[in-house]
C-alpha cells in the first residue's frame, strides 16, 4: 500500500503515508524503515517551501534499487529485451534475430537471451517478464502461440526453474495496454490497446485491472471478420480484422496500389470493429501501438469513424491517441507486470 501510494505519487512524509493508507504513524515509521533497510526507499529531505515548525521529511521510491528484465516476442522475427529501472527506464538493450526458428529451437534461444539479460543487469534483480504473442494462461503457460508453433508451453515455470528468478509470462497485448496504464500518462476512464504488429490484439484495462476474459482471450479482436468476402487470415477464416490491419499485409496493399486509400480503408473498418466495444464500455481511450508512420492516420480515420458510429454521450470525451511510449512500451509494460506481481504496484 505504502509502495503503491509512492510510485503513484513520486514521494511523501510518514504523515502524508499515515493520513493516506489508514495506518498507524507508527506502523508507517516501521515499515519505511523496513523499506529503506531494503534499499527501495530512500529519504529525500525536506520540502524547500514549508510552513512554520519542523519541516516533515519526505520518503520516495529508489528508481533503481532493483531492475527488471523484459523480453518482447511481438516485434516481427527478432526477440527484444532489455534490463529497467522499476519505473520502466532501459538501462541496456538487446536485439536478437529469431531467423525464422520456432518451437523447441525459439525456447532455447530465449532461455540462452534471458541468461544473457539477467548477466547484464547491475542490479538485484526483482523479476523477468516475457511477453508474447498468443494466449497465455494465469500461471504463464503458453496454451496457443501459432506464429511460433506453442501450445501448452509452461515457460513462466521452466525459466523460473532455468534463471532462479520469478518469471511472468503474459500476452504481449496485455503487457503493453499495462505499460501504457502505468507509465503511459493513461487515465482511469477504461482504456483498449490496439497493438498492431505480426498480428493484430488488444488489450484492455478496466477499474485498474487487465481484463483476462474467461478464456484468458479478451482482446483477441484482431480475428472479428470485417469483410466476409476477404483475404484469408491466419486463423483460417475470410476477412478477420488483422488481414487489413497486420503490419505486413497492410504494407503489402500500400506498396500495391494507392498507399493512403490502403492506409484510410484499414482505419475505417478498424473504427467499424471497435465502435461497439467503445460504446458497450464507454471507453475513454484507445491507443494504438505500432509503427508509428501506420499508427499515426490510422488513429485519425478510425476515431472518425467511431464519432460517425455512436451516440454523442459516448464519443464526447473519447480519443483514439498513439502510445507515446514508442516501440519500447511493450517492455516498459513488463517491468509493470513485475512490479504487480512482486510489489503489489500498478
Ligand atoms: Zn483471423
Amino acid at each position: 500500500m505504502l509502495l503503491q501510494e509512492l510510485f503513484a505519487k513520486g514521494s511523501a512524509s510518514r504523515a502524508d503515508l499515515a493520513r493516506s493508507s489508514g495506518l498507524t504513524r507508527v506502523t508507517v515509521s516501521d515499515l519505511v524503515a523496513e523499506l529503506i533497510g531494503e534499499g527501495l526507499l530512500e529519504e529525500l529531505g525536506s520540502p524547500s517551501q514549508t510552513k512554520v515548525g519542523k519541516p516533515p521529511t519526505l520518503v520516495g521510491l529508489v528508481v533503481d534499487a532493483k531492475h527488471v528484465v523484459a523480453i518482447d516476442l511481438s516485434v516481427d522475427d527478432q526477440v527484444v529485451g532489455a534490463v529497467l529501472t522499476l519505473v520502466g527506464e532501459v538501462v541496456t538493450r538487446e536485439v536478437r534475430p529469431l531467423e525464422g526458428r520456432r518451437g523447441q529451437e525459439a525456447l532455447a534461444l530465449v532461455e540462452e537471451f534471458a541468461h544473457s539479460l539477467v548477466g547484464a543487469s547491475t542490479r538485484p534483480l526483482l523479476g523477468v517478464a516475457v511477453a508474447t504473442p498468443g494466449v497465455v494462461d494465469p500461471d504463464g503457460v503458453i496454451l496457443d502461440a501459432p506464429n511460433l508453433e506453442w501450445s501448452d508451453v509452461p515457460l513462466a515455470d521452466s525459466l523460473g526453474a532455468a534463471l532462479g528468478h520469478p518469471v511472468y509470462v503474459a500476452n504481449d497485448a496485455n503487457v503493453a495496454v499495462m505499460g501504457e496504464y502505468t507509465f503511459g500518462g493513461a487515465g482511469d476512464g477504461g482504456l483498449l490497446l490496439l497493438r498492431l504488429s505480426t498480428g493484430v490484439g488488444a488489450g484492455l484495462v478496466l477499474n485498474g485491472s487487465v481484463l483476462p476474459g474467461h478464456a484468458g482471450a479478451a482482446g483477441e479482436i484482431g480475428h472479428v471478420q470485417v469483410d466476409p468476402d476477404g483475404e484469408k487470415c491466419g486463423c483460417g477464416r475470410p476477412g478477420c480484422l488483422e488481414t487489413f490491419v497486420s503490419v505486413p499485409r497492410l504494407r503489402r496493399r500500400m506498396a500495391q496500389g494507392d498507399a493512403d486509400a490502403a492506409l484510410a480503408d484499414a482505419g475505417q473498418r478498424m473504427g467499424q470493429a471497435l465502435a461497439p466495444v467503445v460504446a458497450t464500455l464507454n471507453l475513454a481511450e484507445v491507443v494504438l501501438s505500432g509503427p508509428a508512420d501506420l499508427v499515426e492516420p490510422l488513429a485519425r480515420e478510425a476515431e472518425t469513424t467511431i464519432r460517425d458510429r455512436v451516440m454523442a454521450v459516448t464519443s464526447a470525451g473519447f480519443t483514439v491517441r498513439v502510445s507515446g511510449l514508442g516501440d519500447d512500451g511493450v517492455l516498459a509494460g513488463a517491468t509493470g507486470v513485475v512490479l504487480a506481481g512482486e510489489l503489489g504496484v500498478s
